[in-house]
């Protein structure tokens, strides 16, 4: 990389053992939990996705737990759960993985963006106010990189509009918001378990809901709408074969093995958490000497089970744009990325008609941060490597 000449002489880690944002940490046991599984009558959508979604609700005091193919299946059955149509609008967070507004538009919904606070990066609880209309029919609100959303205050707005609160927690299962664990306080809360995230089902996600109706509507939706419950059926019959479609479902079903990966991770989740927190702290302590960097606000409700790692360039004290510190951290070995483009800054977004300037907080941000290596299975020393590259960049570029 062309970074590389500017800096000379030896990257902080070199290319063969570079560290990057974000891995999984998959253990024996975990492994081991996989196997076994696999060696077992079920495969799929058998006892270890009941038990997982039985542990799902144990953790977050839930009252009902659906466990899906993936996150986005699992927003995409929210939004079909609380009836988003064509004409209805949902007003979405708007620096966050494309995922969160899709699932709208999958309904024929219409997206409506809210400016972020420049402080913490999570939905900014004014825009959302100033944003509701009467084809407003929920809010999906994202706790960015792990942080709880400010869910008493969007609670409120929901029940004074009559809205449904969709929680997106794909980056904060095991955060806790006042004491309360997150996939419990809002009509519906979501999961992510892709690799990335704080644990992993190689690929899977959760709806969790305290509402009966919504969980039944989950419940079918998650497998083609087929129910063999004669109390959900309109053409009752109680023959042993009969089952019946009462709805346009999908296949978001998990596998039994990705369960089984899952229920293992979960045992591990306040380990990750724990190991995070001090990771968080190393850097905080590292990065607060630097009048360069901006770190990320903490919410003091939110007992965080952090995610994501932002630093924010202070660009009156740094002679470099963003692209060229991204570029130079890649170049020592420490591999940064970038959480998110505004979602709908994405070409397919402007092609319905969406425009820059929607969300000037959020685009101002977006400009100037990047995520660094964090995750839970990071020795010491790639804590102390990441933070060497980083005052590295900063020293070369400060102005
Ligand atoms: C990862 C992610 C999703 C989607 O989850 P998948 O399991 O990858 O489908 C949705 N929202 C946010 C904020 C995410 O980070």
């Amino acid at each position: 990389m062309d970074t590389l000449a500017i800096f000379g002489g030896t990257p902080v880690r070199d290319h063969e053992n570079a560290i990057y944002y974000g891995r999984q940490c998959v253990e024996e046991d975990d492994i081991q939990a996989v196997v076994d599984t696999l060696r077992s009558p079920y495969i799929t959508c058998g006892p270890r996705v009941t038990e997982l979604e039985k542990k799902l609700c144990d953790m977050t005091h839930a009252k009902h737990g659906i466990v899906v193919s993936n996150g986005t299946a699992a927003l995409h059955l929210a939004c079909m759960a609380i009836g988003i149509k064509p004409g209805d609008e949902v007003i979405v967070s708007s620096i966050t993985f494309a995922a969160s507004a899709n699932c709208v538009l999958y309904c024929g919904g219409t997206p409506v963006f809210a400016d972020i606070r420049p402080d913490t990066y999570n939905i900014d609880l004014e825009d959302v106010k100033r944003k509701i209309t009467d084809k407003t029919k929920a809010i999906v609100a994202v706790d960015f990189t792990g942080q709880a959303v400010e869910l008493d205050e969007l609670k409120a707005i929901c029940k004074e509009h009559n809205l449904y609160l969709i929680e997106d927690a794909a980056h904060s299962i095991g955060t806790k918001y006042k004491g309360q664990p997150v996939g419990s306080i809002a009509d519906i809360t979501t999961f992510s378990f892709h690799p990335v995230k704080n644990v992993t089902a190689g690929e899977g996600g959760a709806c969790m809901c305290n509402d009966d109706e919504l969980y039944k509507k989950l419940h079918l939706l998650r497998s083609h709408g087929i129910t063999r419950d004669i109390n959900e059926m309109v053409n009752k019959s109680d023959a042993g074969w009969y089952n019946e479609q009462v709805m346009l479902g999908y296949n978001y079903r998990m596998t039994d093995f990705q369960a089984a990966l899952l229920l293992s991770q979960l045992n591990k989740l306040e380990r990750f958490k724990a190991r995070k927190k001090e990771i968080k702290k190393r850097y905080d302590e590292a990065f607060s000497q630097m009048p360069e960097l901006f770190l990320q606000d903490s919410i003091p409700e939110s007992d965080t089970a952090q995610h994501l790692y932002i630093i924010r360039l202070n660009t009156d004290k740094l002679k470099c744009n963003r692209r060229e510190f991204f570029d130079a951290l890649y170049a020592e070995g420490t591999c940064p990325q970038v959480h998110y483009l505004p979602v709908y800054m994405h070409s397919y977004y402007e092609s319905l008609g969406y425009k820059k300037g929607l969300c000037p907080v959020a685009e101002r941000t977006y400009d100037t941060i990047m995520s660094i290596p964090f995750y839970a299975s990071m020795t010491d020393a790639d804590v102390a490597d990441t933070i060497k590259a980083v005052k590295k960049v900063v020293d070369f570029y400060r102005i």
